[in-house]
């Protein structure tokens, strides 16, 4: 097919998607934020302003009924807008983990997303890929398919082209290639497919929320029947006491019900929630680290065990060989990475014609003929790999033996046995053209699992039999390569008679011929060993899980810092050895698992779940994704991960790095962080504003709250709650969900994730400091007007000045909070600058607020006077009383925390958790 032609059927037969719902409008989305309780009640409060102004014979503007309004609309905008961002931050993400697939177009082999595969495409499958389309197999080699996403059946299927039977040539969308590679015709695409058919039966997945919002959700609920409650007793004994029952009066009491109701619940809560993880998953996206969705990034905060594949993860997968023992030697080799410049020598000095000298060449070849990499030199003295970095190792010490050309001279390759992690081997079949095209086998893979398969040992040209003294000296010498952290690759081979058959697979990898070892070097990423320190530090504990030898393993994780020097290792034999209570022991002192395979990563996932830990795993192999499937966070990678990894997992490396997952660590604890500073700061500003009115009105005559005739004086009046709700809740509110951390967050444990998001301290908090702020309000009335605790300074002034200045110290403790709420126990004033935002906000809200009180029609429409300097003075050192009280706290509670840290440390109790650095 022709890229033109499939262009044309793309847009035909439409992209190959399973629809869901079609997408919600723009319009309806607006209109759901007025389906909201809240919203009816604050529509309702418009209903009942209108009425009393149309009673009171329409004098003037109907000012409540148009602030309500104003709010009402304010707060649609706001949350229509922050969804939206959440919903861009959310698709940015999809097209980021986008599918793609091998086609063959214009005889090329292109990749393309899923979703532009279109009937009559060719598709290439290998090892690891996920299926983008029905299709009928037209080739297909060793081919075993894994079709429980459609069948439910879990063990895996073979699949051949020339099958007559119609389910075994014919490969489906949504399954997974677990071995093998093959090609077939597109037949079905998007909804047409069985995997189509399917989706059509089930109703589209609704979003799920993820525990945060649930949790957050439930705390609204909560506050809100609370809120309604407190607002029905301040309506009630309003009602009860009042002199005036006209009907002005009485719906000025109503009003300023509903308007607390409305002010003290944190309605903008989830929109504000959605965002700042939103958000934080875009700035994940920035450190190369991509969460597919929103519940991974609270998860991540919780991880208390990383398992980190060693190669390519923890090191750079550049291998460079360093070493060869053979049976007449060791020599080493000199250069580094993939530059095919450096010698051989053998005890200092260049190696010469021999013994020696003919195995390292026959390993040299043998290895490249074993492997499916190329190294070309793309200008002069740039070399670039393709292909798996082991095998690339061999090509680059075979042209530095200068052996290549005759090797491409004399053999030609005839069939493959691909690598699996459970044989830890790979072969080729090759025709030597020097001796009558016999076929020979040569294979490559760990020393332990090659030696077992060999009979005979290369020596010079000759090949002698393999006694027990020749295989225990190979294995000794394999350990002083490995505890070199040299990572071990032995090379074998086998003659097969003239002209037989070459298509045995597996079967043919025995009585083979061993020549020799190579000490491969990979080194450590620097940035993994501080990304492991700093782990530590937040008490996370590091888990290496590789396919590696138990003392290559071992070697490369003491130099990074996982285990002690003198550590030991689990290998895959010793844990099929264990029960699940033996290994649920077992996990929880082991730093290093060795010689696994990846069904044994599922195992350690679960027993390190069963002991409470929260477990991100990385994985790359196709045999890996029921481990991530299992992890809290499967972590992929993705450079050299498979697809079905990436499907498998919930946050994808894009640079296969240790260090990133550090990072994440760090942003989703961080995200949390900020989740609490808002909270902290929404309900202790809401509560401010509750217990004002409350207080306020079941203790008037402590402050003094009662006119001449003995009558009620509202605290505030219901215009001025809904402004003060307007003005803080929104801005700095928002302002506070992307604050930097204050504190350091990988100074601490992990968080439990029973952990609640509002504990009782944080509760206690935000009652002690909406009790500071409605105090020192009502305080600020109370020194305005007649009576009460405190006598007017100047003698008395009108009730309207008084509760100009109320407002304004509810208003300015409110500001002076959001820079108590940014940190639980850090000072106000460490690093007080480190959010723009905050300033913009808490600026804006203030120049609002002299607007409020200056501005001759805004008096009007709130019930303010301008006050003097002198007044604002007063109101701005009874505003600040909140930020002085919560300061006076934190270093109490600063002092506590440092005594019952040293406490703990002379108990040896540093970290929960068990611990205990190594
Ligand atoms: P990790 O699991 O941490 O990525 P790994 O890459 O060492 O570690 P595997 O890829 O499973 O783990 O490799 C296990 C062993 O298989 C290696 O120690 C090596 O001996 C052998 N091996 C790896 N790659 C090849 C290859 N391309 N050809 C032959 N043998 C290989």
């Amino acid at each position: 097919m022709s890229r033109a032609q499939a262009l044309r059927r793309l847009a035909d037969g439409g992209r190959n998607e399973l629809r869901g719902a079609p997408p919600v409008s723009a319009w309806r989305r607006f209109f759901v934020q007025f389906c909201d309780p809240l919203v009816y009640l604050l529509l309702g409060a418009i209903a009942v302003s209108l009425g009393a102004w149309a009673l009171n014979g329409r004098h003037g503007w109907p000012v409540d009924a148009l602030v309500i309004a104003v709010v009402v609309l304010v707060n649609a905008v706001l949350g229509f807008g922050q969804q939206a961002k959440a919903r861009q931050a959310v698709q940015a993400l999809a097209r980021m983990t986008a599918v793609t697939a091998d086609v063959v177009r214009d005889s090329m082999r292109l990749r393309v997303p899923s979703a532009e595969v279109v009937v009559g495409d060719l598709l290439v499958l290998d090892e690891g890929d996920a299926v983008a389309a029905d299709a009928r197999l037209v080739r297909a080699s060793q081919l075993r398919l894994q079709e429980s996403s459609l069948t439910g059946e879990s063990a895996a299927v073979d699949k051949h082209a020339g099958a007559a039977d119609d389910k075994s040539n014919r490969v489906f969308k949504g399954t997974s290639v677990v071995q093998g590679r093959g090609r077939a015709v597109v037949t079905a695409t998007g909804m047409d497919t069985e995997m189509g058919h399917i989706a059509r039966l089930l109703d589209a997945t609704p979003e799920v929320p993820t525990p945060l919002q649930v949790e957050v959700q439930r705390v609204g609920r909560t506050l809100s029947v609370a809120v309604l409650g407190i607002a029905v007793l301040v309506i009630g004994t309003l009602l009860l006491l009042a002199h005036d029952r006209s009907l002005p009066a009485v719906m000025e009491v109503l009003l300023l019900g509903v308007s607390l109701a409305v002010a003290a619940v944190p309605e903008g809560l989830p929109a504000i929630l959605s965002v700042v993880l939103s958000l934080g998953v875009q700035r994940m996206a920035g450190h190369r680290a991509i969460v597919k969705d929103l519940s991974s990034v609270e998860t991540l905060g919780c991880a208390s065990v990383i398992c980190s594949d060693k190669t390519g993860t923890l090191t750079r997968a550049e291998m460079t060989i360093e070493r060869i023992v053979t049976a007449s030697g060791t020599v080493r080799i000199s250069g580094q990475g993939y530059m095919p410049t450096g010698a051989a020598t053998h005890d200092g000095a260049a190696l010469a014609p021999g013994a020696l000298l003919q195995e390292v060449s026959c390993l040299a070849t043998g290895g490249s003929l074993a492997g499916n990499a190329t190294l070309t030199e793309t200008s002069p003295g740039v070399w670039v790999v393709h292909g798996d970095p082991s095998d690339a190792a061999f090509l680059v010490v075979e042209r530095k033996l200068g052996l290549t050309a005759a090797r491409e001279a004399r053999y030609g390759r005839v069939a493959g046995v691909a690598f699996t992690a459970a044989r830890k081997l790979m072969s080729t079949v090759t025709l030597d053209h020097a001796g009558d095209d016999a076929p020979v086998l040569f294979t490559k893979g760990a020393p332990d699992m090659l030696l077992p398969r060999c009979v005979a040992v290369r020596v010079g040209d000759e090949e002698l039999a393999l006694d027990a003294a020749m295989r225990e000296k190979i294995l000794s010498e394999v350990e002083t390569l490995t505890d070199a952290a040299l990572r071990t690759l032995a090379v074998a081979y086998r003659r097969l008679p003239v002209g037989s058959a070459t298509d045995g697979g597996e079967a043919l990898e025995q009585q083979l011929v061993f020549v020799g070892t190579a000490g491969i070097f990979d080194p450590p990423r620097e940035e993994a060993g501080l990304a492991i320190a700093q782990a530590r530090r937040a008490g996370i504990r590091v888990v290496m899980i590789t396919g590696d030898h138990p003392r290559t393993a071992l070697r490369v994780a003491s130099d990074l810092g996982i285990c002690p020097v003198d550590g030991t290792a689990l290998s895959g034999v010793q844990l099929d050895a264990l029960d699940d209570a033996a290994l649920a022991a077992a996990v929880k002192t082991t730093q290093v698992f060795a010689r696994v395979m990846p069904a044994h990563k599922l195992r350690i996932v679960l027993a390190l779940q069963a002991g409470g830990e929260v477990v991100a795993m990385t994985g790359d192999g196709v045999n890996d994704a029921p481990a991530l499937k299992a992890a809290d966070i499967g972590v992929a990678m993705g450079v050299t991960g498979t697809q079905v990894t990436r499907e498998a997992a919930r946050m994808i490396l894009a640079d296969d790095n240790f260090a990133t997952i550090v990072d994440a660590v760090r942003e989703g604890r961080a995200i949390f962080g900020s989740i609490r500073k808002f909270l902290r700061y929404l309900l202790s500003s809401n509560m401010g504003e509750v217990l004002t009115v409350f207080l306020g009105v079941v203790a008037a005559g402590v402050f003094g709250l009662t006119d001449a005739s003995g009558a009620h004086i509202l605290p505030l009046l219901a215009t001025q709650v809904l402004w003060i709700n307007l003005i803080t809740d929104s801005g700095p509110a928002l302002a506070m969900g992307i604050d930097p951390p204050v504190d350091d967050v990988m100074a601490r444990p992990p968080r439990r994730r029973s952990e609640r998001l509002i504990d009782r301290a944080m509760w206690s908090g935000v009652l002690q400091t909406g009790a500071v702020m409605a105090l020192a309000t009502l305080l600020t009335l109370d020194l305005y007007l007649p009576g009460g605790l405190i006598a007017p300074a100047e003698g008395e002034t009108g009730v309207t000045l008084a509760r100009t200045a109320a407002f304004t110290v509810l208003v300015i403790a409110q500001l002076f909070n959001c820079f108590n709420a940014r940190s639980d126990l850090r000072s106000a004033f460490r690093r007080p600058f480190t959010n723009a935002w905050l300033w913009a906000a808490v600026g804006l809200s203030v120049g609002l607020q002299v607007a409020v009180v200056h501005l001759p029609w805004l008096n009007a429409a709130f019930g303010t006077l301008p006050m003097t300097l002198g007044q604002w003075a007063v109101c701005v050192g009874m505003g600040s009383a909140v930020l002085w009280y919560r300061e006076a706290e934190k270093i109490l509670r600063r002092l506590f925390s440092a005594q019952a840290d040293t406490e703990l440390d002379q108990q040896g109790k540093g970290l929960p958790h068990g611990h205990a650095p190594p």
